[in-house]
């Protein structure tokens, strides 16, 4: 038998599907290392290592719609590339399925946002977990660079907008973020407050009840997460960002998990991620099981 890489558990066809879980194997605009491009194939390998249920929540992934549509086709220019993928995620959205983004780099999350955003039939929050502001208007002259997303979905997209874990940027974007009253939650702060209360200011201050959630990999620390383009240390811990993912999870309309680069570490980092879109996908299907 032949064997290809598939989503452990992303057994269901498109057409009932409630999760479609899709991998963009871009990197072009990294900044430091380039290598995402091979994550989303690395998650799926890595998820043959887990167990279809999962004890916190009573799930068994069997149970659930989950379906793997396998890589987008990329493009050399991240433009082309991002034109790409608003076809491919906004047909997903429409058809009222969850979007489930594998990159990949963290420009492609902005297709994704605007996609939800569209259908949402409301205004929609958007939190993101990152090391990084990353929010540069252009950065090397390249506008939708990686470094460079969360300014532009605060700019077209939504300002109920909260990022979590950072502690990277350089003068410039610590001065913008005070100066627009971005909201943020350095690492530190997340040290000292505890992740539970960051969490329940985070959603006081959203105030909705629909969110696009972005897992920037390199919010953890390196130690739990070392195979990352651009790794920050005195990061999140594992345990921090599955709280974050449990407790937002059953409010969002939108889930991507970005920035991993497998060849810089012997797996962990794919094995990581892929179980936390595990724990994100039981946390959001235990909130619905009651409805
Ligand atoms: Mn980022
Ligand atoms: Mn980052």
């Amino acid at each position: 038998m032949f064997h290809k890489p598939e989503m452990m558990d992303a057994l269901a066809d498109y057409g009932p599907a409630r999760y479609v879980i899709f991998g963009v194997p871009y990197d072009g605009t990294s900044s430091y290392r380039q290598g995402s491009r091979w994550a989303p194939d690395a998650m799926r390998q890595a998820s043959a290592n887990f167990e279809t249920y999962n004890a916190y929540f009573d799930i068994d992934y069997g149970d659930l719609l989950i379906h793997d549509a396998g890589n987008l086709e990329t493009y050399v220019t991240v433009n082309e590339t991002l034109e790409e993928l608003t076809l491919a995620v906004e047909p997903i959205v429409a058809d009222g399925k969850l979007p489930i983004m594998l990159g990949g780099e963290h420009s492609l999350t902005l297709p994704c946002v605007k996609a939800c955003a569209k259908y949402a039939g409301e205004d929609i929050g958007f939190v993101v977990l990152d090391a990084h502001f990353d929010l540069r208007e252009e950065y090397s002259g390249v506008k939708y660079s990686h470094a460079c997303v969360s300014r532009h979905v605060i700019s077209e997209v939504t300002e109920r907008y909260v990022s979590i874990g950072v502690r990277s940027g350089p003068r410039e974007e610590w001065a913008f973020a005070k100066d627009k009253g971005i909201k943020y939650y350095t690492s530190d702060d997340v040290r000292e407050k505890g992740i539970r209360d960051v969490i329940s200011e985070v959603t006081d201050y959203l105030g909705c009840s629909k969110i696009y959630l972005s897992l920037d990999m390199d919010a953890l620390d390196p130690a739990y997460a070392p195979g990352l383009g651009t790794p920050e240390p005195f990061g999140l811990s594992d345990i921090e960002v599955r709280e974050v993912i449990h407790a937002l999870a059953p409010r969002s309309i939108g889930f991507d998990i970005v920035e991993i680069a497998p060849e810089y570490d012997n797996g962990q980092s794919a094995l990581l991620g892929t179980k936390l879109l595990r724990e994100f996908i039981a946390a959001h299907a235990a909130s619905e099981r009651g409805l």
